[in-house]
């Protein structure tokens, strides 16, 4: 395979961790879910289930409105890990 694959296992960490609500004023909770440029990671590169996938999505666009993410990360600002600039 030419290119490396970043995730490996596929289990969803939110059923792991027992979180029946992502809340989208925590950060934390779902920066696994967001790439280096603050797009919201496909289902099939996390490997979250279907339920907390939607929770995700649903507070990442909730935490855009409210400016505690980016909607748009131009190139000159792109970090390697999300959150280190934060
Ligand atoms: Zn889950």
């Amino acid at each position: 395979m030419a290119e490396k694959r970043k995730f490996k296992k596929r289990y969803c960490k939110y059923c792991e961790a027992k979180i029946d609500f992502i809340d989208y004023k925590d950060v934390e909770s779902y920066k696994h879910s967001l790439s280096e440029r603050y797009k919201i990671m496909p289902r099939r590169l996390t490997g979250n289930c279907k339920k907390h996938q939607d929770m995700v999505t649903d507070a990442i666009k909730k935490a855009r409105q409210i400016a505690l993410i980016p909607y748009v990360v131009d190139r000159k600002s792109v970090v390697p890990t999300a959150f280190e600039a934060l």
